[in-house]
């Protein structure tokens, strides 16, 4: 079932999901050639704690650490460790915080220095079909008519669709009803109502929508090694309209001084 948040709920998801974008723009500068992958991860795991929050994603169905860190062709679910970024990589960075009983989610795929205009294209698409598909987030629309929105702009551009992996409900549990695809059609699934709570978070392959899992038993790639992008707001539907809980202002803000 679908557990539709009060108003109250909505305010303490609001403050997890900060404190997910504070986490983000706390390591968004750091984010250059020579940075090991496991090193963003500890200073975003001590940032999470000194704040008064625990990572959402440590020992989340076993996973090991904090973030989940996903360098090119990797969509989502990569495990941090000694992999050094390069210039011209991309890196998904994807964090929860669970503070107050509630959890926060969202990630951002951040450029490693200078990257191709090819790819550059790849984090602009990413990034607007997630909000084409925020704007279908009104009340009396469907789950798929967000769905749609980011299927039907991202393979516009040429790109393709993850299939095996969702946006979702997010309160207390960090995957709640519904599943929020990000393929479908029009007018199917859940009604969007007042109180829904969801994190919306197209992962586009710039190839091939097919994907494998690695032997670590998280990392999920695309199978023909091209490069994916991931970006992932929580929102909630309250107050006749979409309001968006967590924040890549100040990410942006913070990578803009670096
Ligand atoms: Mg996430
Ligand atoms: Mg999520």
């Amino acid at each position: 079932m679908i557990f539709y948040k009060t108003k109250d709920e909505i305010e303490l998801l609001r403050l997890s999901n900060q404190l997910v974008a504070k986490t983000h723009a706390t390591i968004a500068p750091l984010i250059k050639p020579g940075i090991k992958t496991i090193a963003l991860d500890k200073i975003a795991e001590e940032f999470i704690r000194d704040n008064g929050g625990v990572p959402g994603f440590l020992n989340f169905n076993g996973f090991p650490n904090s973030l989940c860190v996903s360098v090119n062709d990797s969509v989502v679910h990569g495990v941090p460790g000694n992999y050094e970024l390069k210039d011209g990589d991309i890196v998904s960075v994807d964090c929860g915080v669970l503070m107050n009983g509630f959890y926060g989610d969202s990630a951002y795929t951040f450029p490693v220095g200078e990257v191709s205009d090819e790819v550059k294209k790849l984090l602009r698409v990413t990034m607007e079909a997630l909000y084409l598909g925020l704007d279908q987030a009104q009340k009396g629309k469907r789950i798929g008519d967000i769905s749609y929105a980011i299927q039907h702009y991202a393979e516009s551009q040429g790109y393709s669709v993850v299939r095996e992996l969702v946006g979702h409900g997010v309160g207390r549990d960090l995957h709640e009803k519904p599943e929020v695809p990000n393929y479908g059609k029009r007018g199917w699934g859940p009604k969007i109502k007042e109180g829904l709570v969801i994190a919306i978070e197209p992962m586009i392959n710039m190839g091939k929508k097919e994907v494998v899992q690695d032997d670590d038993g998280w990392t999920i790639r695309t199978r023909d090694g091209l490069p994916s992008a991931h970006f992932e707001h929580s929102i909630a539907i309250h107050n006749g309209g979409v309001d968006i809980l967590s924040d890549f202002n100040i990410i942006e803000e913070a990578l803009n001084k670096k």
